[in-house]
């Protein structure tokens, strides 16, 4: 029978479609040359001439589940099946369900949720509640963070990213969290960092005004900025120092949370409980866009009798719904977190510490769980990072070469700026990380070419 569609046969025709029609996010349009995915299935992808690659990237650091999970692509064919769609403000059993299941994983007594489409949205209104909930306008966000691409989202990301879109930030004011490898507080313990980093931020409440402060935002792990670890006593010091101003505390989970550090959320480690907890990827691995708001009673009380001014056509769409429903149930039912967290102790963590000492172009190797980052250094004793912070073009030659090095090996990394990160889904076998860390291993001499000392 012959498809009422048209199909491409090559990876050729696909890439032709693409570069016709499809303009690419955070992409010079007539630079861009995609490869073009033929299928997924667990930690692998492969293209159309047969070439399979181990997901070292999990797409954004977003599959946790890994690619293509039966129980979760049943899920969603199954809901298909009874109800595609259905607009916000009417009771559908697969939303409250889904509801219940994200409520009862997040920590302490977030027990309401907003749904949106993804991690952006889910922090726009994060900001809005806030806002509303204080009556103030600031919000305070780090400079080595993401929170999305959106109006206030990208105002709040610290990144270079935020340079283009930066006019509208009123209201932002940025800080320096703590990150002990290259201190803004010239620290040389833990200790240090999280006690100068803490007074950083309340000289800067004092200055700014604490009435004026609506919200402090913090991905709880930094993830693009290079998977930051909070030192000891750091988060649990801004949650004091938000209660003592009455300041909304806003952890934004988008990356960090559903099983990727090894916990259900990354708070867990230092069991800190935030006002408002952003979460998208994780929570259904994107198989249908979702993200969300995890709600505190006081916040969720101020929106009791008065209206919440937002909201989303597709919020809590059934589809997307029903897949977080079976991921989460199939994350318990499997011990996908508990693989993470063994996985991460057991075999990357003292992989990677072992490749840091061979390679003279690893600085520092941080994470937790299936979240690692390895911070490339020009030179170990001056800690130079290995390109430029933001470099284009050629100065960011040794990157490029490192990642084309990774790929010809097949394994997908993620790449940003001098960073490599390590983050498989939640349910790699210590196989597949053996056979990653192999090809890392063997890629990351190409950027020691470019190292000097
Ligand atoms: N917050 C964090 C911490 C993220 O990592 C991301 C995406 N990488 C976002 C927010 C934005 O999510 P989305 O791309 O789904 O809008």
């Amino acid at each position: 029978m012959t498809p009422p569609y048209a199909v491409p046969e090559t990876g050729a025709a696909v890439k032709a479609a693409d570069r016709a029609h499809v303009f690419h996010s955070w992409s010079a349009q007539a630079v861009i040359d995609p490869l073009a995915v033929a299928g997924a299935e667990g930690s692998y992808f492969w293209d159309y001439d047969g070439k399979r690659y181990l997901d070292f990237s999990s797409q954004l650091v977003n599959t946790n589940i890994g690619h293509q999970h039966p129980k979760v692509v049943a899920a969603i064919q199954e809901q298909a099946g009874k109800l595609c769609t259905f607009a916000p403000g009417f009771a559908i059993d697969v939303r409250s369900e889904a509801a219940r299941l994200v409520a009862r994983a997040t920590p302490g007594d977030l027990d309401k949720i907003f749904f949106t489409n993804g991690g952006a949205e889910a922090v726009e209104n994060a900001v809005r509640m806030a806002r509303l909930h204080t009556g103030r306008h600031k919000v305070l966000s780090a400079y080595r963070s993401y929170h999305g691409a959106t109006a206030a989202a990208i105002n709040l990301t610290g990144d270079p990213r935020r340079w283009p879109s930066d006019t509208a930030s009123a209201g932002v004011v940025h800080f320096w969290g703590p990150y002990l490898y290259r201190s803004a507080f010239h620290a040389e313990t833990e200790e240090q960092e999280a006690e100068r980093a803490l007074a950083h931020l309340e000289q800067l409440i004092a200055f700014e005004g604490p009435q004026s402060i609506a919200a402090i935002i913090l991905e709880t792990i930094p993830g693009t900025a290079g998977i930051l670890i909070p030192p000891a006593g750091y988060l649990a010091g801004v949650r004091e120092i938000c209660d003592r101003h009455g300041i909304v505390f806003i952890l934004d989970e988008v990356m960090a949370g559903f099983g990727r550090t090894g916990k259900w959320f990354a708070a867990d480690h230092w069991e800190v409980i935030p006002d408002l907890l952003t979460f998208a990827k994780g929570v259904n691995s994107g198989y249908v866009p979702l993200g969300g708001v995890a709600i505190s009673p006081a916040i969720a009380e101020t929106f009791a009798t008065r209206p919440y001014p937002g909201g989303l056509t597709y919020s809590g769409h059934p589809l997307a719904c029903a897949s977080a429903v079976a991921t989460i149930n199939a994350m318990r039912e499997e011990g996908i977190v508990e693989n993470a967290a063994t996985i991460g102790d057991t075999v990357i963590g003292p992989a990677l510490r072992e490749i840091a000492e061979r390679h003279k172009c690893v600085g520092e190797v941080r994470g937790l769980g299936v979240f690692w980052a390895l911070d490339l250094v020009k030179d170990k004793a001056t800690r130079e990072p290995l390109v430029p912070y933001n470099a284009a073009g050629a100065a960011n030659t040794p990157m490029a070469e490192f990642a084309a090095a990774c790929k010809a090996e097949g394994l997908w990394p993620f790449v940003n700026m001098n960073r490599t990160h390590v983050v498989p889904p939640c349910t790699v076998s210590e196989a597949e990380v053996k056979e990653g860390l192999a090809a890392l291993d063997e890629a990351l001499s190409v950027a020691d070419a470019h190292t000097v000392g």
